[in-house]
């Protein structure tokens, strides 16, 4: 008891109370004052706080034991213990065995640093206890020495169980590490596609590996690592940057460059190759300003390999240029095509024209009459074969041209073709040779159509292509040597004109082609004549070559092979047509709605001797094929389009006639319907055959006079 007293009286020494001498020693008097009674009085309450208050208190003597000199209930508690006499039994009465024998050097030398250190700071330790139930504890423990007379050298020690504190901020600190985690899987799964990734500080000059491509390993080593930021990248960016993108590169990352850009931004990046197996292969770097705003300094830095996302980009727009400039040419190509073909169709045009003018002024001559008649006639040939060709074009493109044969007299086509081009070759002076001396069989089975077309173009461009005052030479020859009724004809179109290129030779034939000089020269024309040409060539079984000197002609050869026609005396193909003409009673029924047609029909199947009806729609030609008598009508030529009732439904109420020899009369479209469809809907609605307009006269007498033959 004596004990405890002097033990508060420490405890007020230390609290400098009034009530105490100035050794620290308490001076008790057996009558004690007044003012003593009042120390005395303090000191009990003062007692009394530290025992009770809710934290541990001790005071222990500093050096040789450590012996306990006082422990206060809170503490007694913190050890498990009941009682103080428990306390000190479970210690050994010392601040020795009180702490964790693990932890015992550490806290001593831990205290003793800081007791050098700090005369008048708490010194701070942390340690573990043994609890009387052998449970671990954790103490924070804020003490301080002090050397008094009456104890000696003394520590008090506030104590703290820290346990729960601990407990609770090991929970917190495993929480935070496992949504640091969490967050750091998260960016890993989305930073996957990086193959290097930085994090550095510009004011610290320093960069954090996080993760590195094999060529960035040898300056940041496998694991990664800290480096000065100053010329991180130079070494890589020597190593494997391809040389046009080094400088970019390398100014990127300059710390100044970075700050101005990521000024008003968050992010930043370049895109460069680099070298790869000896290829170039396109690398994305990112820069992502991840601190302050107001001041750029801490930044990501991330590497992409982005070559097959920027050769897929370059693929796409491959195709898409690709694209577009067919959807381009193709539009150039139709408007240059339409244009040109006007352009064609004038030409002919003009001579039809012009020699109508000058036969209307010479109405009187009857030789220049005739002359200029023929010229029309031509020209107006070479017009309809022009359109022809428009057709053609179209057929070709959808791979819809067929080859027809029928009789064709060589001769007289290439006369024709001149004929038709001879205006045109006028107007610059140029002279057309025609030679045919070496044609022995003229009459021949082919597609004259697409003969003239052929020659046509050739002809044409020799035009074209020779200045004023030129020559153009057109000749056909026939081998001699034949296979069975069969011969082969060179055709040649040469010319002394501008010539072509070696170069351009190669590619002449190739669709669109223009040589240079010629497009420059302002020369009109598409680049499609000689593509359309050789097509057809090639369709008809023939060769087509091309030799050329710049500056002083061309020549174009072709070669066919020709069935030769049974009868080809050519007398007989002039003969003209109607002199041998029916004039039995078959009728010709003419059905047509425009009076013009209806009225040149009639005069020349009159003029060959044919008796002839007319009707002036379908229904009016049903009617009247109706209500005939078997026979009277020989044959029906039948326009297609008409009102009231249209050539094809006039054709099917006829074949639906009951009386079968009026249901079977022949019926012969004769139609601006030209295209193929147009044919097969006339066949198709039952009609025997198919005749264009404008009417090609020859044609219409040979195919009335078969039909009226046969009856
Ligand atoms: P176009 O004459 O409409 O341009 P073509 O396909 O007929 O198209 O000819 C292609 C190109 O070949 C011409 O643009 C021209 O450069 C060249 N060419 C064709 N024929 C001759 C020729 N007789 N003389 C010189 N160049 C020619």
């Amino acid at each position: 008891m004596k004990m405890e007293y002097n033990i508060m009286e420490y405890l007020l020494t230390s609290l400098d109370c009034p009530a105490l001498d100035a050794s620290g020693i308490c001076q008790l008097s057996e009558n004690p004052s007044v003012s003593e009674e009042i120390g005395i009085q303090a000191a009990r309450q003062m007692r009394q706080f530290i025992d009770e208050m809710p934290g541990g208190f001790l005071i222990y003597h500093a050096g040789g034991k450590e012996e306990i000199i006082y422990a206060n209930k809170a503490l007694i508690r913190i050890f498990g213990c009941s009682t103080l006499e428990e306390f000190r039994e479970l210690t050994g009465n010392s601040f020795r065995g009180m702490v964790h024998p693990e932890d015992l050097d550490a806290v001593e030398d831990s205290i003793k640093e800081q007791v050098i250190q700090s005369k008048y700071d708490l010194d701070y330790v942390e340690y573990r206890i043994i609890s009387k139930n052998g449970e671990i504890r954790y103490i924070e423990d804020y003490g301080h020495f002090i050397r008094s007379k009456a104890m000696g050298d003394v520590f008090y020690v506030f104590i703290g169980d820290a346990t729960e504190k601990r407990e609770r901020r090991k929970q917190e600190t495993l929480q935070k590490e496992k949504e640091y985690f969490q967050q750091l899987e998260m960016i890993q799964g989305l930073s996957m596609e990086y193959e290097s990734i930085f994090y550095a500080d510009l004011d610290m000059n320093r960069i954090h590996a996080y993760r590195v491509s094999e060529r960035m390993v040898k300056k940041f080593g496998q694991d990664g690592g800290i480096q000065e930021y100053a010329g991180f990248d130079a070494d890589y960016v020597e190593e494997w940057v391809y040389p046009d993108d080094r400088e970019l590169v390398l100014c990127t990352t300059d710390p100044d460059s970075i700050r101005k850009k990521l000024a008003n931004k968050k992010e930043m990046h370049i895109c460069y190759r680099i070298y790869q197996d000896k290829k170039p292969v396109y690398i994305q770097l990112r820069i992502v300003n991840v601190g302050s705003s107001e001041h750029i300094s801490q930044i990501v830095l991330g590497y992409r390999n982005i070559d097959d996302e920027i050769s897929q980009e370059m693929e796409r727009n491959r195709v898409l240029e690709a694209a577009l400039s067919e959807a381009q040419s193709a539009n150039r190509v139709k408007n240059v095509f339409l244009s040109n073909m006007s352009h064609d169709i004038r030409t002919p045009m003009n001579g039809i024209v012009g020699y109508a003018v000058l036969a209307k002024n010479n109405i009187d001559d009857k030789k220049k009459l005739m002359e200029y008649l023929n010229m029309i006639t031509s020209s107006s040939d070479v017009l309809l074969q022009l359109l022809n060709n428009i057709f053609e074009v179209v057929g070709i493109d959808s791979d819809q041209i067929h080859l027809e044969e029928n009789k064709c007299n060589l001769v007289e086509l290439l006369h024709n073709i001149r004929t038709a081009m001879s205006l045109r070759a006028e107007e610059k002076n140029i002279t057309i040779y025609l030679n045919v001396s070496k044609v022995s069989h003229a009459a021949v089975l082919g597609d004259q159509q697409k003969l003239s077309q052929v020659m046509l173009y050739l002809i044409d461009n020799a035009i074209k292509y020779t200045d004023v005052d030129g020559e153009i030479y057109i000749s056909a020859t026939e081998q001699t040597m034949r296979v069975k009724d069969r011969a082969i004809f060179r055709f040649v179109v040469e010319d002394n004109g501008i010539g072509i290129s070696k170069e351009f030779l190669k590619r002449i034939f190739e669709p669109f082609e223009r040589e240079k000089s010629t497009t420059l020269g302002g020369v009109y024309g598409t680049g499609l004549g000689l593509t359309i040409a050789k097509k057809i060539v090639e369709m008809m079984d023939g060769t087509i070559e091309v030799s050329s000197i710049v500056g002083k002609g061309s020549k174009f050869t072709v070669t066919f092979c020709f069935r030769l026609q049974e009868d080809e005396d050519m007398d007989d193909d002039n003969e003209k047509p109607g002199s041998d003409a029916k004039t039995g009673p078959k009728t010709i029924l003419m059905v047509d709605d425009n009076e013009i047609n209806l009225e040149i029909g009639v005069e020349l199947l009159k003029e060959a001797g044919y008796f002839v009806d007319t009707a002036t729609d379908g229904h009016i030609a049903v009617e009247k094929v109706k209500n005939s008598k078997p026979g009277t009508f020989g044959m029906i030529l039948m326009d297609i389009q008409m009102p009231v009732m249209n050539g094809l439904d006039a054709a099917k109420a006829i074949r639906e006639l009951s009386d079968p020899k009026l249901a079977n009369i022949p019926i012969v479209a004769l139609s601006a319907n030209a295209l193929k469809e147009d044919k097969k809907m006339a066949l198709n609605s039952g009609m025997n055959a198919h005749l264009s307009k404008p009417i090609d006269v020859e044609q219409l007498y040979e195919i009335v006079h078969q039909i009226l033959d046969d009856i």
